[in-house]
Formats: C-alpha cells, sequence, structure tokens
C-alpha cells in the first residue's frame, strides 16, 4: 500500500486539523509542525483534541504509527559560538520532543544544523554533542535527520556527514535519516541514478535508517546546492523519476511526504496526490489547483 501525504498545518484544531486536512487530499499519512516553523510560539497540547483526532484516523484508514512532526528551522545544534543560541536551540529541541511524545507522534524531522563561521568538522561534532545532551533513553522517538540541499554552510549534504552523526550518537536506535528528493537533487544526486544513492545509503547507514521522504521535485538543475521546491512533474526531477522513489519497492513501508508550493496560495496536495496515485503526468495540474 501506497503510503502517502503532505505537510499539513497545526493550527486551533492541533493534530485534530492535521487529520481533517489530511482526508480532504486523499492522504493516508501526514507531517505538522507543532507551530510556525520560523518562531518558538507553541500552543498547549490539547489531549481532547489528540482523542479525537486518533478516532478520525482509525475510521479513515490514516497510519498514526507512520505520521511525522517536523522541527522548526531556527534551532541550529551545528553552531555554539554564542552559547545562550546553542543553550536555546537545545532546550527547544527538548521542549518539541516533549510535545511528540505527548501526542504519541514517534518520528520528528530535524535539519542537522548550518555551521555559519565554524569548520564543518567543529559544526558536526556540536550536532552530535547536542543530540547526546538532549536525548534521554525513555524517549520514545526518533529523530530523523533530513538530507540538505548545501545552502549556505547546511550540515548534512551527503551520506558521509549523516552517517558520522549517526555513528557518534550514543543512543544510535533513536536517530535516522529522512530524506527530501529536492535537497538530493540540489546537493548534487542525480535522481536518474537514484537506486546508486539507495544501494550507498543501504551499505553506508542501511535502510532500517530510512524513516520518512519527502517528496518535491526542484527549480535547480543537479548541485546548484539551492533547496527551491516545485510542484510535482513541474521542475528538473521530473514525474517519472519521482515515481519511481515513491514506488520503490524497498521503501514501500516509508511514507512519502509533499512539501511542494501552493500555487494562487491553494494547496497543490490532492491535485498531486491523485496524479501520483493515477500514475499519469497530468500537464494541467497547475490550472486544476487554481480551479479548484
Ligand atoms: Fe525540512
Ligand atoms: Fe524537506
Ligand atoms: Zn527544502
Amino acid at each position: 500500500m501506497l503510503i502517502i501525504g503532505s505537510h499539513v498545518s497545526f493550527g486551533k484544531n492541533q493534530l485534530l486539523g492535521c487529520v481533517e486536512e489530511t482526508i480532504k487530499y486523499g492522504g493516508n499519512v501526514f507531517m505538522f509542525y507543532t507551530g510556525a516553523p520560523q518562531n518558538t510560539f507553541r500552543s498547549k497540547i490539547d489531549n481532547n483534541l489528540a482523542i479525537e483526532a486518533y478516532k478520525l484516523m482509525n475510521n479513515n484508514n490514516i497510519l498514526f504509527d507512520k505520521v511525522i512532526c517536523h522541527a522548526p528551522y531556527i534551532i541550529n545544534l551545528a553552531n555554539n559560538l554564542d552559547p545562550s543560541r546553542y543553550q536555546f536551540s537545545m532546550n527547544f529541541l527538548r521542549s518539541e520532543i516533549d510535545r511528540c511524545i505527548s501526542l504519541g507522534v514517534k518520528y520528528l524531522v530535524l535539519h542537522p544544523g548550518s555551521a555559519v563561521k565554524l569548520d564543518r568538522e567543529i559544526a558536526i561534532d556540536n550536532i552530535i554533542n547536542a543530540l547526546n545532551l538532549v536525548l534521554k533513553k525513555e524517549d520514545e522517538i526518533m529523530i530523523l535527520l533530513e538530507t540538505m540541499a548545501g545552502k549556505g554552510t547546511e550540515i548534512g549534504i551527503n551520506l558521509n556527514e549523516l552517517k558520522y552523526i549517526i555513528d557518534n550518537i550514543n543512543l544510535e536506535e533513536k536517530i535516522g535519516v529522512c530524506i527530501d528528493t529536492c535537497h538530493l537533487n540540489d546537493s548534487g544526486v542525480d535522481l536518474n541514478y537514484f537506486d546508486d544513492y539507495l544501494n550507498n545509503f543501504e551499505s553506508l547507514i542501511g535502510l532500517d535508517k530510512l524513516k520518512c521522504v519527502h517528496i518535491n521535485d526542484s527549480k535547480n538543475e543537479v548541485g546548484m546546492k539551492k533547496d527551491r521546491h516545485a510542484n510535482i512533474g513541474f521542475g528538473t526531477i521530473g514525474f517519472e523519476n519521482i515515481l519511481k522513489v515513491i514506488y520503490h519497492e524497498k521503501l514501500k513501508n516509508v511514507p512519502k511526504i509533499l512539501e511542494t508550493p501552493y500555487v494562487d496560495d491553494k494547496p497543490p496536495y490532492k491535485h498531486e496526490i491523485k496524479m501520483i496515485k493515477n500514475k499519469t503526468f497530468n500537464p494541467n495540474l497547475l490550472e486544476d489547483i487554481i480551479k479548484e
């Protein structure tokens, strides 16, 4: 069974709102931020809304086990030049983990961080140190380090960096990986040869660590280090290459999450999910989204 959904918003109805939005799009899984990704304002988790959400998921075959939370971008575990910012990032990650645990969400995607003015090796050690301080043995969660495009001084732009981080985490069972097709493309992985990448992943890190795939087309050519998502089939990766990732036999139990851009302020996900399920490119996709 295809496990697919999109980024949805955790608004005033919290998890219940996420589920309702997912049903509208025809997904069976979803990803959410517990608040705006750029700021630290977070509303208190409402247990009644969560209970309603669990019921609705049950009745609509939504796979709560595979639901993903995404940590905000303001967390940067890579740079400790300002110790108070570094501490803030650790504290905020800790509170995001606690929110996930209270909701019962098992996976939290995290951008590894940006080195800014530090050497990459030092920045990577900062990430390892921070994760080792934050993670606790009893946490029922897996932090998924996202593969990054290589914009600016981002860390996590190839398998060796991710492997090095994972190998140095004390509670290694609590660390996994989320691959992002746009980021892979922009970091220099040609998705025409996705099998080669996946084989490397398997031998270096192990496919048991791969717990989420972000599905995005890209506005840029391979290796441009930009990170600009495009709608499915409307970028440089192309519909066929994206389908190969989505329907890859080795990834069949891994949730696929769309993070493609809105078109004229309208979410594209219902139309993209339909097109993906049909396995046929819809050249009128953008018009269909706008028309709705
Ligand atoms: Fe991300
Ligand atoms: Fe992503
Ligand atoms: Zn991105």
